[in-house]
């Protein structure tokens, strides 16, 4: 089959636009999207640092190709950040794969290590408490990269793509948690000193376009799954639910979160009026102490979060991989 715009072989279809694309216009088709996608949500200025979290896996590959290709275009300053778990080869494999790759892109690129920068690495700290692994890394995370992008006064920018956000949304209203709802939106706004601004440049993108994305570019991508992993539980069931109902009607999912997204303000609280400090680290927190503070509390026996923060108020703008 040829491509719907020229005498190239197809490299796949898309049943939501009815076009049959070669690897160059399927690359083209998706930059574009994001593109129109980050215009539709006014996700970013010209001029703008952007702290662009990779983890080493399809999607943040994909976001990471994009960004720097439209960065120059739309006149941004892109950066990338790395957590290095310390889960084994999983996190070996990831972190050599993002530094070559952001190498290669010219992208400077900041990692931060668990073990060094922290001294414990995630299974490490895991031993110190009850909390599950995966509930345990997503605290970190969200930590380190949020004080990562509010220290280096960039824009953080994650690699969600349209199937994780719909599912994240759909799970959420099932078990009735409102206020994450709320937080799947494509842009969260900066709360100065406190929350640094996050985009979701992928919002539109589905989980298998970013697949294809980078099969189609030659980007290389982590093709191992960290061993915690875990798939089951309602997450599982919403995605069946989703996909069968995109298969009978494309694009489904798209119009969804749109909709979602025109109408979540009506559930938003006004976040400033509700900002507490978290008096160790100083970040936002709506109890004395943030999650970050009382978990490191316990696992080290002080709050961790000042370390952090000093960790990436001492960076110069140099590759620290
Ligand atoms: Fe972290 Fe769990 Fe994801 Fe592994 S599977 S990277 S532990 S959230
Ligand atoms: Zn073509
Ligand atoms: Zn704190």
């Amino acid at each position: 089959m040829k491509c719907s715009l020229c005498d190239r072989e197809a490299f796949t279809y898309i049943p939501y636009a009815r076009l049959r694309l070669c690897r160059e216009h399927f690359g083209e088709f998706i930059r574009s999207k994001v593109v129109r996608a980050m215009d539709r949500y006014g996700m970013v200025s010209s001029g703008e640092r952007i702290l662009i979290a990779v983890s080493g896996g399809k999607d943040s590959m994909a976001l990471l190709h994009i960004m720097n290709s439209i960065s120059q275009e739309r006149s941004l300053r892109v950066l990338a950040l790395h957590i290095d778990l310390g889960i084994g080869e999983y996190s070996r494999r990831s972190r050599e794969i993002v530094s070559m790759i952001a190498k290669s892109f010219g992208i400077d690129l900041i990692v931060y290590d668990l073990k060094r920068d922290l001294g414990l690495s995630l299974p490490e700290m895991k031993k110190g408490i009850r909390r599950g692994t995966c509930s345990l890394c997503g605290l970190v995370k969200r930590y380190v990269m949020n004080t990562a992008a509010i220290e280096l006064g960039a824009t953080l920018a994650t690699a969600h793509n349209a199937d994780d956000i719909a599912i994240y949304i759909l799970k959420n209203i099932v078990i009735g948690d409102w206020n994450s709802c709320i937080k799947l939106v494509p842009v969260i706004p900066e709360v100065k000193g406190y929350v640094a601004k996050k985009i979701r440049p992928l919002y539109e993108v589905y989980e298998n376009e970013a697949m294809l994305y980078v099969v189609s570019q030659n980007i290389p991508y982590v093709d191992m799954e960290c061993p915690y992993t875990y798939r089951g539980g309602i997450e599982e069931r919403v995605r069946e639910f989703l996909n069968k109902l995109e298969e009978e009607r494309p694009g489904i999912k798209i119009s969804f979160l749109r909709k979602f997204t025109r109408n979540i303000e009506v559930l938003r609280i006004n976040r400033e009026e509700h900002i507490g400090q978290c008096t160790s680290c100083g970040l936002i927190s709506s109890r004395d102490m943030c999650s970050f503070c009382r978990i490191t509390q316990k696992i080290f026996g002080e709050p961790q979060g000042k370390r952090v923060r000093d960790f990436f108020r001492s960076l110069e703008m140099v590759d620290t991989s």
